[in-house]
């Protein structure tokens, strides 16, 4: 297996998704980290697909503080675990409202305090909200990262975050998880992945056998 260093996947990352962006909608932190605990085990797409409709009746964290939950459920009820994902999301915002003075909180610490928040969100709402050097590691930055061989099969979430973040400068977290997410998504996906198009196949740890 060739070897390819940190510095060359970057580039290739770069040319390949110079745009990529959280593709979660939203206007604020509020807005962002109810969409990211919604977002837990079901696609990006899904949750812009009942967000606007929770947003419109429940536009600020008090508001949702205040709901009542089979409202809510009423609400989400399109996404899968609804009724879990109903209970977080207001219980995260009684949190935030009864702790943080209604204000999405800015550490990780303090994240990790709330309702429905593990590293991965906290990591998401730490970058998108407040733009503070983060690296959410989901299903397609654990993906992909073994693929490309910068983390071992066996590595955890928490492995991986830690090996990515010494291994990429820091100024570049945030950009290289949206680009991993935007390349497991659309290119590396996990059960039929389009290698033939891939500039990793010298060095990928799973490629296409058909190639
Ligand atoms: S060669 Fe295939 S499996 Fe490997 S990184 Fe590229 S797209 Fe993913």
């Amino acid at each position: 297996m060739e070897r390819m260093s940190v510095d060359e996947i970057l580039s290739h990352l770069d040319r390949m998704y110079p745009d990529a962006h959280c593709e979660l909608n939203h206007a604020n932190a509020y807005e962002m980290a109810i969409a990211v605990i919604l977002s837990a085990q079901t696609t990006d797409a899904s949750v812009n697909q009942v967000t606007p409709k929770l947003f419109e009746k429940y536009p600020t964290v008090e508001s949702l503080a205040n709901a009542e939950l089979k409202d809510v459920e009423q609400c989400i009820s399109r996404l899968g675990l609804y009724h879990n994902k109903a209970r977080s999301i207001v219980n995260f915002a009684k949190g935030v409202v009864e702790n943080y003075g209604g204000i999405v909180p800015d550490t990780m610490d303090d994240l990790l305090t709330l309702s429905g928040v593990g590293r991965k969100c906290a990591n998401v709402i730490l970058s998108e909200c407040y733009g503070i050097p983060s690296l959410a590691v989901d299903t397609h930055v654990t993906r992909v990262s073994k693929r490309l061989g910068l983390v071992y099969q066996k590595d955890d979430v928490n492995t991986i975050e830690r090996k990515l973040k010494r291994k990429i400068p820091k100024e570049r977290w945030i950009k290289t998880h949206h680009q991993m997410i935007f390349f497991g998504r659309y290119l590396c996906h996990a059960r039929s992945p389009k290698c033939g198009l891939c500039p990793f196949v010298s060095i990928c740890h799973e490629k296409n056998k058909n190639l």
